[in-house]
């Protein structure tokens, strides 16, 4: 298995913690490409590209987790988008052109939404400000808040070789030795903290994680390969614009000829004429 597109789950067995690894290329360089993204919003996306892929394999279920960011800077909204198989996309819009890097410049002032949508079973939504100076300290901000379970994440970008990767490590609470747990965690996140950056991008990952961890017992899971996939398609759309009602489509319709839109996360275009909707109106009506 390439060490790109790839991520490790790993228990540290006899210590009350767990982590992951994730080293991105490819997933990476298709959510950005075509979208013209400054640079800035590059690596932004990229970080919770990162970051949703750590939150994704935290899922013990079939199902998805969405993290938006909003805000009142220049960049007014960014969404990562990943499910259990770990096929993520993603999207940011800009308030107004920016040559702005890292989050506070970029976001103004914002917050974070997780939600997580199991396939079955009701959704779940936590928010949190974004107080903290970069994404990896909101993430753990956001932990502490919601789960109470101590999680560091350390996240990396690398735009000139357009790869992204990231980090996390998170409290079992698994014991009644509430102070075991914590110097467990806190020793695992002291060696995680040495991960260099050019070990990151460069790595194997199992060299990586014996670099780190050689004097931990160190479980690794059968690795997960990380996609690029949109999960938008020519029948969600269409039940989407049918939302304005007959009347209006027809409206549009007669002034334009055709309905057309695109996705937002993969830009491609989906085009709709009357008869589509002939179908889909008398389908409903059946
Ligand atoms: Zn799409």
């Amino acid at each position: 298995m390439s060490t790109q597109d790839v991520l490790h789950r790993y228990l540290f067995d006899n210590m009350h913690a767990r982590g992951e690894l994730v080293q991105l290329e490819k997933t990476y360089q298709d959510i950005i490409a075509n979208h013209n993204y400054p640079e800035g919003v590059k690596a932004l996306l990229g970080e919770m590209l990162s970051a949703t892929c750590l939150l994704t394999a935290t899922l013990k279920f079939e199902g998805e987790i969405t993290v938006q960011i909003q805000g009142d800077g220049p960049v007014s909204y960014l969404a990562i988008n990943g499910d259990d198989q770990q096929n993520m996309r993603g999207v940011a819009k800009l308030a107004q052109q920016t040559n702005a890097f890292g989050l506070k410049d970029l976001i103004g002032k914002g917050t974070m939404v997780i939600t997580i949508r199991p396939k079955s079973g009701e959704p779940y939504q936590g928010i949190v400000a974004l107080e903290k100076d970069t994404l990896a300290d909101c993430l753990a901000n956001y932990f502490e808040t919601s789960d109470q379970i101590p999680t560091s994440v350390w996240l990396f970008t690398d735009m000139s070789t357009q790869k992204v990767a990231g980090a996390l490590v998170q409290l079992l609470p698994d014991s009644d030795d509430k102070e075991q747990q914590l110097s467990d965690y806190n020793h695992l996140c002291q060696l995680t903290q040495t991960i260099k950056e050019e070990e990151i991008f460069s790595l194997e990952a199992e060299e990586l994680l014996y670099r780190l961890y050689h004097q931990e017992e160190v479980r690794i899971f059968e690795p997960q390969n990380v996609n690029f996939q949109c999960s938008c398609s020519e029948d969600k759309v269409l039940t989407a614009i049918s939302q304005l009602g007959q009347e209006e489509i027809k409206d549009i319709l007669a002034e334009q000829g055709e309905i057309a839109t695109s996705c937002d996360f993969c830009l491609t275009t989906y085009r709709f004429t009357e008869d589509h909707f002939a179908d889909y109106f008398s389908d409903k009506k059946h």
